[in-house]
This record gives structure tokens, C-alpha cells and sequence, in this order.
């Protein structure tokens, strides 16, 4: 059953132990603002050394690195689209950072992974319209061949918790 895989929960994404974090981070994958500058000073300075190595990340990819200080095992560093008008492919890269990220969960046998609202910050991509995006292609990815146990949508504020929440309604309860 995908629903009892999901989970929409409020908190602060840096608190949560689990396998996996997924990073709103940017292109130079150097750390910035918002949910990436908190996972940042939460794991400590051994991330930012792991990220110089990486080489950034293209826009809808990911790439992963360890915890350091966090209490999750690792970090997955994804690059949400910044939204421009909805024209110029911000949904299916968005939907590729949930593809690509939970792919990387796999290559890593991760079980338990917590997202934040992707894109949804700084980059304004509007909010209901992203979570219907990454309810409906984190469905379609547990509904084939992964070791995810569990997935968490974590939001900060109430707002988005209530985005998440009818998206789930619409999307895996079927109804409006
Ligand atoms: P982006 O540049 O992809 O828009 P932001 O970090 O600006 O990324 O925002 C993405 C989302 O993460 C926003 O909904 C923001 O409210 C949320 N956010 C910020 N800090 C945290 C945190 N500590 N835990 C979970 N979500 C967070």
C-alpha cells in the first residue's frame, strides 16, 4: 500500500533521522539560503569539503553525500527549476529531482528519506502546484522497483502542510 509509505509531516528537515535528507540545494551545490543554508550549518564544514568535489549539479539531477553531523546517514543534493511562467519545462524538472534522488536512494539501499518543498522558496515555484508534482512522482516511483520503506514530505510552515496534505487527498485517496 503507497499511502502508509507516505507521510506528511511540519518540522525542520535538519532534525529528522532518517537514511536520507533530500537538499534543496543550487547548481554550484556550495550551499545558499533557505532549507540548504540550515542543512549546511546542521551537518558542519565536513559537508561543504565533500560538495567542492562534486563538481555542482545540473537542474533537475542529484548527487549525494554523507551526514556529517546530521542525524540522517546521508544527504541528497537535488536542483529544483527556478520557475519562470510554467513554459520552460519547470515540471518535469521538478519531477526529475524527486526521480533522480529517489534513484540515488536505491543505488544506496536507502529505506527511510525525507523531502523538503522543492523549488518552492527562493526559487518560486508556485507551492500546490509543486506538491501535486512530487506526491504524484514519489507515487509512481514506490509504485516500482525501489527500497524505499518510507517517504516524509516535510514542510515548514502550516500552509504547505495543508498543499501536501490535499495533494495526497487528490492523489493517492482519489479524491478532491
Ligand atoms: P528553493 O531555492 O529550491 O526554492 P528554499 O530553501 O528557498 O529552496 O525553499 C524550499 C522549501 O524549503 C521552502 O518551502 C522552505 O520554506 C522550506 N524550508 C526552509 N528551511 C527548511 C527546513 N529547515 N526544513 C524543511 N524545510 C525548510
Amino acid at each position: 500500500m503507497i499511502p502508509g509509505k507516505i507521510a506528511v509531516i511540519e518540522g525542520d528537515i535538519t532534525q529528522l533521522t532518517v537514511d536520507a535528507i533530500v537538499n534543496a540545494a543550487n547548481t554550484s551545490l556550495l550551499g545558499g539560503g533557505g532549507v540548504d543554508g540550515a542543512i549546511h550549518r546542521a551537518a558542519g564544514p565536513g559537508l561543504l569539503a565533500e560538495c567542492r568535489g562534486l563538481n555542482g549539479c545540473k537542474t533537475g539531477d542529484a548527487k549525494i553525500t554523507q551526514g556529517y553531523n546530521l542525524p540522517a546517514d546521508w544527504v541528497i543534493h537535488t536542483v529544483g527549476p527556478v520557475w519562470r511562467d510554467g513554459n520552460h519545462g519547470e515540471d518535469a524538472l521538478l519531477a526529475s529531482c524527486y526521480y533522480r534522488s529517489l534513484e540515488l536512494a536505491k543505488d544506496y539501499q536507502i529505506r527511510t528519506i525525507a523531502f523538503p518543498a522543492i523549488s518552492t522558496g527562493a526559487y518560486g515555484f508556485p507551492p500546490e502546484r509543486a506538491a501535486r508534482i512530487a506526491v504524484g512522482t514519489v507515487k509512481q516511483v514506490l509504485e516500482g522497483n525501489t527500497t524505499i520503506e518510507q517517504v516524509f514530505f516535510v514542510c515548514f510552515s502550516k500552509l504547505s502542510y495543508n498543499h501536501y496534505r490535499q495533494a495526497v487527498q487528490e492523489i493517492l485517496m482519489n479524491k478532491e
